[in-house]
């Protein structure tokens, strides 16, 4: 990265979908000085892990800021930069028939993955491109603060740059720091949704829907629903956050040899309401419950041990009908009932049984449960307009705001904030 301006027009914090959606639309748009910020080597979100693009709405979408039309147009904007390669959906109408009858809807959607393998490469193209366009790209650079009455921001090393507008893309993972430029700032946000569920974690012949629609998603009652199905060469990842882990999954691109697993996220929805006031702590919370009772990791339980209500042990992956091993080699086996609340449990059991009906096998002892997965959904802000912005000059999008929950939703987030900014000026 050149020396910093001390001034730009437009600066972007975060490189991930909704910060690169924003830069994009306003470099190929005005003549703006533009400075793109992040603070990794590379963007750290799912743009790097696993990538998978969905472009069906409303997957990804949250209801209350997005209609589909809308949706719709800008997916279209964010194929243009993105190439997506889609998956082909092949005969799903006997699953969907059969859910159905169970009252759980299978959404049809156009989805493309790239792979963990081969995301950088996806993303170094399009750092180079916006370079290419006139933006200032500077990587490894953290912005420490907002300042509170001016424009302007100090980045980790000291430096004060100044602008007219500021978009900030944080993602999830750094909503702590969100929260605290909001106060700075003087933007009011709440906080109340969070997703608590479980990994499933099966061998690819038990859960054969993949091979006809790569990602299931699939709504149960309850606001239970499936999440980010991984197949091909899968792998289950445990992923540091503040005070515990949670568990996520990937899958390499179709060049890598396959591992014949399969997993997916079952996870419940939950949207808490007065007295309680943070999703992200009760989250936490559950999270270091979970710490607590592996002696540090996550846990696992095999749905035989499960069924028997008897903890999984050591010795019971070992046995003949636990024939494949995890493939999160650091997660105690342990039991479920003992650490996930039990509405959330129940809710989450019925689901899987009623998937095992709709895809038997599912259910097979064998098959693993990985828990905690838990998305938190970051802090609302108080929005002064429909797109994004929080007061004159600056904007928050993407999964921090609460904007999205998917790459392309973030993406589209960042062009709604750009075209703000272009339509002021
Ligand atoms: C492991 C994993 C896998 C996922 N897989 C998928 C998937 O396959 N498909 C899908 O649709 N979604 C997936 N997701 C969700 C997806 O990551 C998000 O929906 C999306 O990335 C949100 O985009 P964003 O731009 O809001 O935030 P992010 O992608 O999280 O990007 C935020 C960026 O801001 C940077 N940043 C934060 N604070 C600062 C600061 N102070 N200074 C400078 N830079 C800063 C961060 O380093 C980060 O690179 C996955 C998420 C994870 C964690």
């Amino acid at each position: 990265m050149e020396n910093f301006n001390i001034h730009y027009n437009s600066i972007i914090v975060g490189s991930g979908p909704s910060g690169l959606g924003a830069a994009f639309k306003l470099a190929e748009n005005s003549n703006q000085s533009i400075l793109l910020i992040e603070k990794k080597k590379i963007s750290s979100g799912g743009l790097r892990n696993d990538c998978k693009q969905n472009y069906t709405y409303p997957v990804g979408f949250p209801f209350e800021h997005w209609e589909k039309e809308e949706a719709d147009e800008l997916l279209e904007e964010v194929k243009q930069h993105l190439n997506p390669k889609m998956e082909t959906r092949l005969d799903i109408e006997k699953y969907i028939q059969r859910a159905k009858k169970l009252d759980v809807d299978i959404l049809a959607i156009d989805q493309a993955h790239v792979g963990t393998d081969k995301s950088s490469e996806l993303i170094n193209s399009l750092i180079d491109k916006l370079k290419v366009l006139g933006v200032s790209v500077a990587l490894e650079t953290q912005v420490e603060q907002l300042d509170e009455n001016k424009k302007e921001l100090t980045l980790a090393t000291g430096e004060i740059i100044t602008f007219d507008n500021i978009i900030l893309g944080p993602g999830r993972a750094d909503y702590d720091w969100m929260q605290e430029q909001m106060d700075r700032i003087g933007v009011e946000y709440k906080d109340n949704i969070v997703d608590i569920g479980i990994r499933v974690e099966l061998k690819e012949e038990n859960y054969p829907i993949v091979k006809e629609y790569y990602d299931p998603k699939i709504l149960f009652p309850n606001k239970v629903r499936t999440f980010c199905t991984n197949s091909g060469c899968a792998h289950i990842v445990r992923e540091k956050y503040k005070g515990y882990y949670s568990v996520n999954g990937h899958s390499m691109s179709k060049d890598k040899k396959p591992n014949k697993l399969v997993n997916f996220a079952m996870l419940k929805t939950i949207r808490l309401t007065e007295p309680v006031v943070s999703g992200q702590q009760f989250g936490k919370i559950l999270g270091e419950m979970v710490m607590q009772l592996s002696g540090g990791s996550v846990i696992m339980q095999r749905v035989g041990d499960f069924r028997l209500g008897q903890r999984s042990k050591k010795e019971t992956f070992n046995n003949d009908l636990y024939d494949f091993k995890p493939s999160l080699s650091n997660a105690v086996a342990g039991d479920l009932s003992l650490s996930m609340p039990a509405k959330i449990l129940r809710d989450i059991w019925s689901a899987l049984k009623k998937l095992d009906s709709i895809v038997p096998g599912v259910l097979h002892p064998s098959t693993i449960l990985y828990y905690p997965e838990i998305k938190t959904y970051s802090n609302r802000p108080q929005f002064i307009n429909k797109n994004f912005c929080v007061k004159e000059g600056y904007y928050i999008i993407g999964d921090g705001a609460g904007t999205s929950r998917g790459i392309t939703a973030a993406w589209s987030s960042g062009i709604r904030a750009a075209n703000d900014i272009l339509n002021k000026s």
